[in-house]
């Protein structure tokens, strides 16, 4: 699943989360919000660590108020302990639909031995077992749906914030599901709602002291320029234009012409529309960010390393920042900016060790210092991180012939070199 790492996007969406997961007691497991380049509305938990949820969704989200109401629904899935059990039952529901197909087609042969009607005999025989066990699986998550909803609604109570985003929200999805029966959103189908679960939910949310509460403007618009973002980096430039006219001269607006433009028009176009931005916002570290990134894209590394420090500056310790601008330092070719962009990386992937782009600059900022073992070292981690275990091991292997013997890096490279490969299949 492609996922969208963006610093803006995952700070807002962690100061949405955090007191929700605060309120639930689970504030020290460190659950990540993780966000999906996926348009449909979805929004989901699997392993109790992460809550991924579908650029979609962010997009269609009209308040902060509403996802915050999706991760506070979620989290009461991760607190009631809802997906350890429900993947069980779904192992059960498997192996008994199998048993049934199974017992179906075994009918289907005996009708056609007996001949007559026996198609529609061995179908029906295949269908009633499974709608069954449909039936009885449906059951089973519309009664963890509503303890997510009573857990949600309580969490947000708990942190002062109204259920009413929840309920709009959820609201609104059935109602277009009704209109649109040929796309049913991927949310609705692990998330059914019928009339009593909302209007269930209906009740509680208004029970509650903080129904009528609104969330704060400041946090309103950086939802705003959170979906202008999404939308100026994944939808098509007529559609950005659509959604966001010349004549709408909001800062999320210009927000997202600025950063279609840039992706889809050209730089010189788009520099004045992302200076106009910064002139509105000069402390906004993510129009630095944004210009840093389109004079680097636009082959233009040595200006883009101006606004990407000022970025990193104002953002306050952003390691996917500092890795572009680490990028910056190293695409100039020059030495004395390799030797900045290493500690510069290190510091980055001491905090996003996973960042597979990261040490593949690191392996080319130790290249242009001459540095050939800590190249092939670092070249070794990002094909680790990608998946790619056998050229990590042949470059690690090349690795450890040019480092003294038992230092740490050399240990490192060891280290990748000795992997089982059931291990690096993560
Ligand atoms: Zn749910």
């Amino acid at each position: 699943m492609p996922i969208i790492r963006d610093t803006e996007i995952e700070q807002l969406l962690r100061d949405y989360a955090a007191p929700i997961l605060r309120a639930a007691g689970l504030a020290k497991q460190n659950v990540r919000v993780v966000v999906l380049n996926d348009r449909a509305f979805n929004a989901f938990v699997m392993d109790g660590r992460h809550i991924f949820i579908n650029a979609g969704a962010l997009f269609d989200a009209r308040t902060p108020n509403e996802i915050i109401g999706v991760f506070a629904h979620e989290t009461g899935h991760l607190a009631g302990g809802h997906l350890q059990r429900l993947r069980e039952q779904l192992a059960t529901a498997q192996t008994a639909s199998v048993v049934a197909l199974l017992a179906g087609v075994g009918a289907m042969v005996a009708g056609a031995r007996s001949g007559g009607s026996s198609g529609n005999v061995g179908a029906a025989a295949i269908m009633a077992p499974q709608s069954a066990i449909q039936r009885s699986l449906l059951a089973y998550v519309r009664t963890q749906e509503d303890q997510a909803d009573h857990a949600g609604v309580k969490f947000l109570s708990a942190t002062g914030q109204s259920a009413k985003g929840m309920l709009d929200l959820f609201k609104r999805l059935t109602d277009e599901s009704l209109f649109n029966s040929r796309y049913i959103d991927p949310y609705l189908q692990s998330h059914p709602m019928p009339p009593e679960r909302v209007a269930a939910l209906e009740e509680l949310a208004k029970a509650s002291p903080y129904f009528d509460r609104k969330d704060p403007p400041e946090l309103q618009l950086r939802h705003d320029m959170m979906r202008a973002k999404l939308s100026g980096f994944l939808d098509r430039p007529d559609t950005v234009f659509r959604r966001y006219p010349l004549s709408d001269h909001s800062l999320p607006a210009r927000y997202a012409r600025a950063i279609s433009t840039y992706r889809h028009g050209g730089l010189r176009d788009a520099l004045p529309q992302i200076d106009g931005l910064i002139q509105a916002e000069p402390n906004n570290p993510y129009f630095y960010e944004l210009k840093g990134q389109a004079l680097l894209e636009g082959g233009r590394p040595g200006d883009a390393i101006a606004p990407l420090r000022h970025a990193v500056t104002l953002a306050h310790g952003a390691p996917l920042i500092d890795i572009m601008l680490g990028q910056a330092l190293i695409a100039t070719d020059n030495k004395k900016n390799a030797d900045e962009a290493v500690p510069l990386l290190r510091n980055a992937l001491a905090r996003e060790p996973e960042a597979p782009e990261a040490y593949a600059q690191l392996a080319m900022a130790y290249g242009r210092k001459g540095d050939l073992a800590q190249a092939d070292l670092a070249a070794a981690q990002a094909a680790f991180n990608r998946g790619d275990l056998m050229t990590a091991r042949q470059l690690a292997s090349r690795a450890k012939t040019r480092l003294p013997v038992g230092s740490p890096a050399w240990v490192q490279a060891d280290d990748i070199v000795s992997v089982k490969p059931s291990k690096a299949n993560k």
